[in-house]
């Protein structure tokens, strides 16, 4: 039994019933709406677990869904966009949307998207893990008050900037977080030379965390987008 709660906001009712009966088979609870300001309704009523959101609404932007919803709560947005292009991703994900999946998409993407989200929260809100203080992640250890980084026990030797870059991916584990969103937190600012350290910035930090050849890839790159730090499973 599943004791996840879902809101769908969808206006096309093919796709939104498609999404509900991929819910309902794995039991998860769901709930719907059609519209922008039945959805910001339904999202401060029922307080959902998770929310997929399509950004092409007849009575408002999904973007500023997100905005209203993120004005009150972190519950974890997904975007569900028919746009490819990626400023609009980019835009979603800067408003505050944890992840986004572009149509048309697969049910067994969603399903992944889904459970990938829920994790994150689980692992989010049991015991805290933002305010601890070591980080573990299948063979990555941060012990963050000791400013120490550990892959397989041994240390990872990181500059100043690899290792903040490494904390921001690390507490935002699953979250899908753009170079400006990276750049503002690393530097400050954002500028178009910024996005371009940052690459360099990590491709460094990747050789040094990813390149082992039993590495289950810590870091996924979401191509003009931005970073993900990935959790690995355990099993
Ligand atoms: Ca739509």
């Amino acid at each position: 039994m599943n004791e996840s709660t879902v809101l769908v906001i969808e206006d096309d009712i093919p796709v939104r019933n498609l999404i509900i009966t991929t819910l309902k088979t794995h039991d998860y609870g769901c709930l719907t709406a059609a519209d922008g300001s039945e959805a910001i309704m339904m999202a401060s009523s029922h307080n959902p677990d998770v929310v997929f959101l399509d950004l092409g609404l007849p009575d408002m932007d999904g973007i500023d869904v997100i905005r209203r919803i993120r004005s009150w709560s972190n519950m974890p947005i997904i975007v569900i966009s028919a746009r490819s292009d990626d400023t609009d991703k980019i835009e979603a994900l800067d408003a505050g949307a944890d992840d986004y999946l572009t149509k048309p998409f697969s049910v067994e993407e969603l399903l992944a998207r889904l459970r990938a989200t829920v994790r994150r929260l689980h692992m989010m809100t049991g015991g805290s893990a933002a305010d601890r203080s070591v980080y573990t992640n299948g063979k990555l250890t941060i012990d963050y008050s000791a400013g120490y980084a550990a892959l397989n026990g041994e240390e990872l030797k990181l500059t100043p900037i690899e290792y903040r870059l490494l904390c921001l991916l690390a507490k935002n584990t699953g979250k899908v977080l753009t170079h400006n969103y990276i750049t503002r937190n690393i530097w400050g600012r954002s500028w178009d030379n910024d996005t371009a350290s940052l690459r360099v910035y990590m491709t460094m930090l990747r050789k040094k965390l990813d390149s082992p050849p039993d590495s289950p890839g810590y870091i996924q790159t979401h191509i003009g987008i931005g970073y993900r730090m990935i959790k690995v499973d355990e099993s």
